[in-house]
């Protein structure tokens, strides 16, 4: 059944491929591996259609390995803003000099190498041996998973099934037509097998697919709720404008959330709400901030509420300071939740 599905795929494939920037191909016919690398990086945590603009951007300001290798992280931080998830970028960066120095600028093809660099995972080594270097392995994203899941009508959530999933995975991988297969995965789950309301109606795996016969397809895989609250956090940010309609922003610390990014003046993050302490450039000017308004903003593991300040101010009472202008916030390289923030005080 494994093999009849992958013929059927490959096929399906030819014809319905999505175009995507990093599959561009080499001279011998395979993605080029600096590309897969790049928006493997870029793909964990963020949907396609958002990465590809960006992946394009990256690709003119760093076209090849030597280059990202040659940058710095306060570029790559700046350069990441509007992707979120900021350690990928460090890793990616970090990653992308220990290749230069250890490989020759080559990105590794062999498993025990390339999970060695920063940020790759199990997934992201076999995405990049199975993509790039047509290496017979399956890597599992959550297109893979839910393919699987599916025909295979597992019922239980997807963390008891880990297991499960990868016997079953390494059934399908192919010898000769690795790449195209996994990218033929990948494209159906997105196309075709669906997260909501798989197009069971198109598909030619029916005959096969177990949750189809048992109509159990939308159900699959089984999401569990989640048992805990997400946590909450409370901040207040304040907006310094001066005369040129310039902001005071400065960087945040080297450690923690956003670590080393550009931000407004904010009050250290807190769980309890009378813990919040007056950030020191706030505290000089407490009398004259006035309330604009709030911000809920959701990062992965906790909620960040927070109260926005704003207040006009002569530039030179301030030295040492950064400003950015109003008009360019957006190509700043400020992380969203401050450009958000700066947008309540508009
Ligand atoms: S029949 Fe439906 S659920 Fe089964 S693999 Fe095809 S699209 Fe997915």
């Amino acid at each position: 059944m494994e093999k009849e599905i992958n013929t059927k795929l490959l096929r399906w494939y030819k014809k319905n491929k999505r175009i995507l920037p990093w599959r561009v191909l080499d001279l011998n016919n395979l993605p080029i591996p600096y590309y897969i690398f790049v928006s493997e990086y870029m793909l964990q945590q963020t949907t396609v259609p958002t990465v590809i603009k960006k992946f394009n951007e990256f690709i003119t300001i760093w076209p090849k390995i030597d280059n990202l290798a040659s940058s710095n992280e306060e570029k790559i931080l700046n350069f990441w803003s509007g992707l979120g998830y900021y350690s990928r970028a460090r890793n990616l960066l970090k990653a992308a000099k220990k290749i230069k120095k250890n490989f020759n600028g080559t990105i590794p093809n062999n498993y025990k190498d390339l999970i060695d660099l920063p940020g790759v995972g199990e997934y992201t080594a076999k995405a990049i041996l199975g993509i790039a270097y047509n290496k017979p392995v399956m890597p599992l994203d959550a297109n893979i998973e839910r393919i699987i899941a599916r025909i295979y009508a597992f019922q239980e959530p997807k963390n008891k099934i880990k297991k499960k999933l990868i016997d079953k995975s390494n059934l399908f991988i192919s010898k000769n037509s690795s790449t195209n297969l996994i990218q033929a995965f990948m494209d159906y789950g997105s196309l075709v097998c669906s997260p909501r309301k798989p197009n069971c109606n198109i598909c030619s795996f029916q005959y096969y697919c177990l949750s189809y016969k048992k109509k159990i397809q939308n159900t699959i895989p089984l999401k569990i709720k989640p048992t805990t609250l997400k946590r909450k956090k409370y901040s207040r940010a304040y907006i310094f404008c001066n005369e040129k309609n310039e902001i005071l922003i400065r960087k945040r610390d080297s450690n923690g959330m956003l670590a080393s990014m550009l931000e407004v003046p904010n009050d250290k993050w807190v769980e309890n709400k009378k813990n919040l302490v007056l950030d020191n450039i706030a505290n000089n000017f407490k009398k004259k901030i006035k309330l604009k308004g709030y911000l809920n903003y959701s990062f992965s593991h906790f909620d960040l509420y927070i109260e926005v300040y704003f207040t006009k101010v002569k530039k030179n009472l301030f030295k040492n300071y950064k400003w950015i202008n109003r008009k360019k916030i957006n190509n700043s390289g400020l992380p969203t939740v401050m450009k958000k923030i700066i947008e309540i005080g508009n």
